[in-house]
């Protein structure tokens, strides 16, 4: 049997004829020098079209970093990395490591006969944030379960499927929803505004925190 944990561009997805991942999105993030206060910040609007920018201090310096949506941005992920470091006047040695972040919820078959896929490969990413490490955590526990039980005792890889759905699908749905509604927001500078002040900041910290926004 095969575990496909191969990441956003799973060549075991694509070459068992799973699905795709659909409407991944670029990110890159660097560590940044510095002392910084103890607040995530998020940045919203035409610094990270369709996603956002951040700063997430740490012990030493912080990690920083900025996604985009292709289809509403004018350049490359990098190009805005590079402005959001100028604007926020952040440094950062070396040079920016990213990937592609799974943005459409999880795909719709993650286990055949024969092979599962298991976190960014099976879209186990929360996709109103791009979190994807605790669903890939709970999910890959799982995988290994699941490979153990079907090699051991035959049990089909179907279970894995249905187990994850059961523990993990509900937030993942949420999250989806939630990225969709946030969507409409993000179009623009004036909308991004006005949307914001709509929301109000209970509801935006529900949408960040991947909870439902209604009621
Ligand atoms: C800039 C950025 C910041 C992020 N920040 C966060 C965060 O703060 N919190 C969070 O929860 N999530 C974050 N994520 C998302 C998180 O990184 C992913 O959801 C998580 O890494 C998924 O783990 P994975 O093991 O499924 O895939 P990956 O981490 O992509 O690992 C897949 C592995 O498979 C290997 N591989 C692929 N193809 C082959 C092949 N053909 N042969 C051999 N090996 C192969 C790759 O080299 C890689 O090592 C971030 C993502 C990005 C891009």
């Amino acid at each position: 049997m095969v575990v496909g944990a191969d990441g956003p561009t799973s060549r075991v997805a694509s070459s068992l004829g799973f699905p795709k991942n659909r409407d991944s999105y670029p990110a890159v993030t660097g560590q940044a020098e510095g002392d910084f206060e103890p607040i995530m910040e998020m940045h919203f609007g035409s610094l990270a079209p369709g996603a956002y920018a951040w700063v997430l201090p740490k012990a030493q310096g912080a990690n920083v970093g900025v996604g985009c949506a292709p289809r509403l941005s004018d350049g490359k992920v990098t190009e805005y990395y590079d402005i959001f470091l100028k604007q926020r006047d952040l440094t950062v040695k070396g040079r920016p490591v990213g990937k592609l972040v799974p943005s459409n919820g999880p795909i719709r078959r993650t286990a055949s006969e024969t092979a599962l896929l298991v976190g960014d490969a099976a879209g186990h990413v929360m996709a109103v944030n791009g979190g994807g490490v605790p669903i890939a955590m709970i999910c890959g526990r799982l995988a290994g379960q699941a490979a153990a039980a079907h090699v051991r005792h035959g049990t089909s890889l179907k279970e894995y499927e249905r187990e994850w759905r059961r523990q993990v699908a509900k937030p993942l749905h949420t999250a989806l929803n939630t990225k969709r509604l946030a969507t409409l927001f993000l179009g623009g500078r004036r909308r991004l505004e006005w949307s914001m002040g709509v929301v109000g900041a209970r509801r935006m910290g529900k949408m960040i925190r991947c909870r439902p926004v209604f009621p």
